[in-house]
């Protein structure tokens, strides 16, 4: 029965709370609370789908009401101690388990290994072409397009092109890097990395994909928010219109830049010229404890299922 309403759990968060989230006008309001959202909605699939393969696979001794006397006790379900049915589902459990585990752990090695592999080449070629200015605490590429980004990393580096300094005003480029920099402070790469792994690792699940785009989208929301307040609004929607009409966008197709012209170029200039009110505070603190409360959910349920079946 707990499996039925796992089952039941997970689906909603992907066909109900998902789409939602991704529709809802409030994270614009605060994207720092839909990014956690979204983080804690991908856990709670996950934490469903384990527990899933957990209860139909392991057999509880009712005499000791949660904990297995012996794992040979928790196992006998796959030995066909309690019939073909249980042991029918004690073997899709088994075969849930398995697949999950294999299916993040190979989603681990994928990003870990691209991502290292697209750093080091990056950085390989910001050695040889890229010129280290102390006073703007970036490097300098040449480059007839303006461009500015993060490559983040074990050393985060802000990078940005010649055209770019000569093309943006001095507020304005100050607005970029402060953007940049919001993107290295708030760690915004480990962020996105996170849902990029549950993305990776089952890439046909739409949940996932929207997770990834959405959270992209959040971060440059939640840059432009920190930037703005050693600059100007209106200083970086010029800079963000310069670099737009660059035409020339490093972030794409690299997932690991943070480039500062990232995310949906529109809505964010909309946003910086007439920012909307931001959420009360108490309610925002009453949002972030639901959705810590999240991942938690369906092991509150598998649990009270245990009682359920032992009572
Ligand atoms: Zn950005």
């Amino acid at each position: 029965m707990s499996a039925v309403l796992l089952g039941a759990f997970v689906t909603g968060l992907a066909l109900i709370a998902a789409p939602r989230l991704a529709r809802a006008r409030w994270v614009l309001r605060s994207p720092s609370l839909a990014i956690f959202a979204w983080q804690m909605t991908c856990a709670a699939a996950l934490v469903s789908a384990t527990l899933i393969g957990l209860t139909t696979t392991l057999h509880w001794d009712t005499t000791h009401s949660l904990m297995c006397r012996a794992w040979q006790l928790c196992l006998d379900a796959l030995q066909g101690a309690h019939g073909r049915a249980a042991q029918l589902a004690a073997v899709l459990g088994a075969a849930l388990l398995a697949g999950l585990t294999a299916r993040l752990a190979f989603g681990a090695w994928q990003v870990a290994g691209a991502e290292r592999r697209r750093r080091r080449s990056l950085q390989a070629v910001l050695r040889l072409a890229g010129s280290r200015v102390p006073a703007l605490d970036a490097t300098v590429v040449p480059a007839d397009h303006p461009a500015a980004f993060l490559v983040p990393g074990g050393h985060t580096d802000v990078v940005v092109t010649s055209a770019a300094v000569r093309q943006l005003a001095p507020d304005e480029l100050q607005a970029v890097m402060a953007h940049e920099r919001a993107h290295a402070t708030g760690r915004h790469y480990w962020l996105l990395r996170t849902v990029r792994l549950a993305h990776s690792a089952f890439p046909w699940i739409p949940m996932f994909s929207t997770a990834l785009h959405q959270v992209h989208r959040l971060v440059e929301l939640r840059a432009d928010d920190v930037a703005v307040r050693s600059s100007t609004p209106l200083a970086l929607a010029r800079a963000l219109v310069t670099l737009a009409e660059g035409g020339a966008r490093p972030a794409t197709g690299n997932p690991i830049l943070l480039a500062a012209d990232g995310g949906d170029t529109a809505e964010r200039l909309d946003r910086l010229l007439r920012p909307p009110a931001p959420l009360p505070a108490t309610g925002v603190r009453v949002a972030v404890v639901a959705a810590a409360l999240l991942p938690l959910v369906p092991v509150a349920m598998a649990v009270a299922g245990r009682y359920a079946s032992i009572g």
